[in-house]
């Protein structure tokens, strides 16, 4: 098995509290849930994460990074699909358990 290859992104580390998304992860990439949830579970999950992401401090960082990274899931309060329409397509990084490690590793206490 390799090891994982996901970096915490700079701006991270000069935050004096944990991100919003750090104590629910689960809501940041409803659409690994897609056999498991409706749309309509989905879209629930979604307006939750991009209001948590509208009272982060680092939102427009953590949307610019997750462009550049090819990021999944809700990031900046910026879906795969707004990202995708907007040139920079998701490239899956890692597995669903990997990324929803390292959004709860945005804890730093
Ligand atoms: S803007 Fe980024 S770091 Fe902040 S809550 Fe949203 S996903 Fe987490």
């Amino acid at each position: 098995m390799s090891p994982l290859q996901i970096s915490v992104p700079h701006f991270l580390f000069d935050l004096r509290d944990p991100v919003p998304c750090s104590s629910r992860p689960h809501l940041f990439h409803p659409s690994d849930d897609n056999s498991r949830i409706n749309d309509q579970s989905q879209q629930s999950k979604i307006a939750r994460a991009r209001a948590l992401c509208a009272r982060c401090p680092v939102s427009t960082e953590c949307r610019d990074w997750a462009r550049k990274s090819g990021e999944c899931g809700t990031w900046g309060g910026e879906t795969d699909a707004e990202r995708n329409a907007s040139g920079y397509p998701c490239q899956a990084h890692g597995t669903e358990a990997q990324r929803r490690r390292f959004k709860s590793s945005r804890n730093k206490s």
